[in-house]
């Protein structure tokens, strides 16, 4: 019998995400026993508010089974167009707005509205793991350009401007970053718009951390900055970060009125709406505002409380040097000085130590690792000094 014939390009050529993998390895060993560190989840380590689940639970009892309207709920649309309004000062009509199944796959959308095979799109590295992957998938070509830990993880507008080529369709932004932390500032992200408008690109500015942010930062969104601006911005976010539900998949996509339809349309072949029930329990995270403001205040504090921690530790550990960043829940140190590369650094420190972490490589920077604090303040006592054993025989 002939072997069969080979799987698709698509198939061949996607890689699977590494975060999820070395996830997934080190479920595998806590499930046979062994005390394991774990810093290599992406997800807060907090349950999803009452309010919110009450508010899916009632929902699901009154019968809110069927399909919903393909780009979201009308309440919930209004909802976020209020939510721009106050949190951004932005006017968005509820028909600029599509409600999805994931932040992940607001991305997506976003890269298949605006991308066609052979276009360029720029994204910043360290980056986060799926987008080279999507914008593959959308037959597009990814351009990196690196930003290292002496300029705080932020590529400068020269550096943009010295990447763009008569191909480039689309920038991205990711600020606060997965998986640095990095957050820009307002002038910093002024010079990248202004790039970017004077060569027509457009920008798809991930916000998914928007509100998990410390030392009284505050996340500037591009599309704030001008009208242009504005038109030219396609904002991904979701609810999965600030409100603690990445299991409820449920993700936004803001643009203007032709990108958000076209966005819609193909969510309406890719999946239709994002589930019903679950889409009442994000509406009573926007609208119940208080009791969402108390549950992300624990939270921000929690994270806060961990990152300057675990910053001061492995500033502690002789041969790493670690940026202290200023959002969502991760610190990228640099490991650089060992000498290994980071895979072979992260797959020692697992099997030596019981310490998972996700190699630098896997965001497109090699010498350093990203550690989530996005777990408990005694995991990661416990884990650092486990980190800073590791790092001893290295050196030793
Ligand atoms: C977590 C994350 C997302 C989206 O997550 P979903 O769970 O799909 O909503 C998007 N971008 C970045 C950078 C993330 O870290």
């Amino acid at each position: 019998m002939s072997s069969p014939a080979p799987l698709s390009s698509w198939a061949l050529n996607v890689s699977p995400s590494p975060t999820l993998t070395i996830d997934g390895k080190a479920k595998a060993l806590q499930a046979a026993g062994e005390d394991v560190c774990g810093f290599a989840a992406g997800e807060p380590d907090f349950d999803t508010p009452e309010h919110i689940k009450n508010a899916a639970i009632e929902a699901l009892k009154s019968g809110k089974t069927k399909y919903a309207a393909n780009p979201g709920i009308e309440p919930l649309r209004q909802a976020l167009a209020a939510k721009y309004l106050a949190d951004y000062g932005l006017k968005i009509a509820p028909t600029q707005i599509v409600v999805s199944p994931g932040g992940k796959f607001s991305c997506y959308l976003a890269i298949l509205a605006v991308c066609s095979p052979g276009d360029e799109v720029i994204i910043p590295a360290p980056y986060w793991v799926s987008y080279p992957e999507m914008v593959k998938l959308a037959g597009a070509v990814p351009k990196f350009v690196l930003a290292p830990d002496t300029t705080g993880f932020r590529i400068t507008a020269a550096q943009l401007e010295a990447a763009i080529t008569p191909k480039t369709k689309l920038l991205i932004l990711n600020s606060p970053s997965n998986p640095t932390g990095a957050v820009y500032s307002r002038k910093e992200i002024e010079d990248l718009v202004a790039v970017a408008l004077k060569h027509n690109l457009y920008i798809m500015s991930d916000e998914i951390y928007e509100h998990l942010v410390y030392d009284g930062e505050t996340m500037v969104a591009p599309a704030t900055l001008s009208p242009e601006a504005q038109e030219r911005t396609i904002i991904v976010s979701g609810f999965s970060k600030t409100y603690a539900m990445t299991g409820w998949r449920l993700g936004t996509l803001v643009a203007s009125a032709p990108i958000a339809k076209a966005a819609a349309e193909l969510q309406s072949q890719m999946t239709s709406n994002a589930t019903t029930f679950g889409q009442y329990g994000a509406l009573a995270a926007l609208v119940e505002k208080d009791k969402t403001q108390a549950s992300l205040k624990l939270m921000l504090e929690a994270f806060d409380r961990r990152r300057k921690f675990l910053h001061a530790e492995l500033n502690k550990i002789p041969g790493v040097s670690c940026v202290l960043s200023k959002g969502a829940f991760y610190l990228f140190p640099n490991i650089s000085s060992f000498g290994l590369s980071s895979n072979d650094f992260c797959a020692k420190l697992l099997e030596n130590e019981k310490v998972a972490a996700v190699p630098g490589s896997a965001f497109g920077a090699e010498g350093y690792l990203r550690l989530s604090y996005a777990t408990s303040d005694a995991i990661i006592a416990k884990g650092v000094e486990r980190l800073a054993r590791f790092c001893r025989t290295l050196k030793s």
